[in-house]
């Protein structure tokens, strides 16, 4: 496996691996901290494509000014030996000034998907991670490139940038991998100590209580929505909901009435780390 740290030293790698005969090379980009989240976007890349390069890069322009960006967990060489265990053939690590050197003046940015729910609560979070996602597939021109459906918000806004933008790759959106307790996996949860980690179970539980009701035949969202802020008031006390939504899969728009299959998206502050999740909830055509 091979790391790079910069631009010029990932094109050369990439560029003598299509010379020696790979058709496809796959992305995964990351910020480090991997876990089997990450991992499962490897394993796909790793089954579908030729060559496969994970980036690692804590990307400050999506961090707000009051965000986590210096606590971000980093653990660089554990994450290397596990870039390695699944069969990543290149990791790219660059630097802060290797991807903004000085004079950077550009920002990619989506219009209205990425400016509801996570754009609301983090002003400027998807401009900075479009910028640097852009990037990423400039750097690397993967054929194919690799996100987890657990950013269901972030995974829409790249496929939109993908096609405005006529990148000529595409897009995979991977499951959410979770904890045995139903938690979806995030670099963030260590964040949190025993009492917060063990309300935090609570996101996931009303999640899956929304989709009891959807499939009970509840069809008002803003009584599915009332359910879900009520678990978690009850379940999980130390967090703020930010908000909890029941969106149409693609426009992410908020839908009033469930006539067809919805994304029910949410986010909580715990004292230690916001945390986000999401489920999609398939509405059976006979009971629409
Ligand atoms: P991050 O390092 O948090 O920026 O995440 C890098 C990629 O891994 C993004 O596409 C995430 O959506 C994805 N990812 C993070 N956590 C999970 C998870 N629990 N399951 C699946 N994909 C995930």
């Amino acid at each position: 496996m091979k790391v790079a740290k910069t631009v010029e030293e990932i094109r050369r790698i990439i560029a003598d691996a299509r010379a020696d005969g790979a058709g496809s090379v796959g992305l995964v980009p990351t910020m480090g901290a991997l876990h089997e989240g990450h991992y499962s976007l490897i394993n796909a890349a790793r089954c579908e494509c030729d060559f496969v390069v994970v980036s690692i890069f804590v990307n400050p322009t999506q961090f707000g000014p009051n965000g986590d960006y210096r606590e971000y967990p980093r653990s660089i060489e554990d994450d290397l030996a596990g870039c390695e265990t699944h069969g990543a053939d290149a990791v790219f690590v660059p630097s802060v000034d290797e991807m903004y050197p000085a004079g950077f003046a550009t920002t990619v940015g989506v219009a209205g998907l990425a400016e509801s729910m996570e754009g609301r609560c983090r002003p400027g979070h998807f401009d900075g991670v479009c910028t640097v996602v852009a990037k990423l597939f400039s750097i690397v021109a993967p054929d194919v490139a690799y996100f987890g459906a657990k950013d269901y918000q972030q995974a829409a806004v790249i496929k939109r940038m993908a096609i405005d933008l006529d990148l000529p790759l595409r897009i995979v959106v991977c499951p959410t991998v979770r904890e045995p307790d139903g938690m979806a996996m995030s670099s963030r949860n260590a964040y949190l100590d025993d009492e917060q980690r063990a309300q935090a179970a609570a996101l996931s539980e009303s999640l899956h209580l929304a989709e009891r009701l959807v499939r009970e035949g509840k069809r008002n969202a803003a009584e599915v929505i009332e359910g879900v802020r009520s678990l978690l008031g009850e379940k999980a006390p130390l967090g703020e909901i930010d908000y909890v939504a029941v969106i149409e899969p693609d426009s992410l728009e908020a839908v009033e009435i469930i006539e067809r299959d919805v994304v029910i998206v949410l986010a909580v502050r715990f004292p230690s780390a916001r945390l986000i999740d999401n489920m999609r909830v398939d509405v059976p055509k006979a009971s629409r």
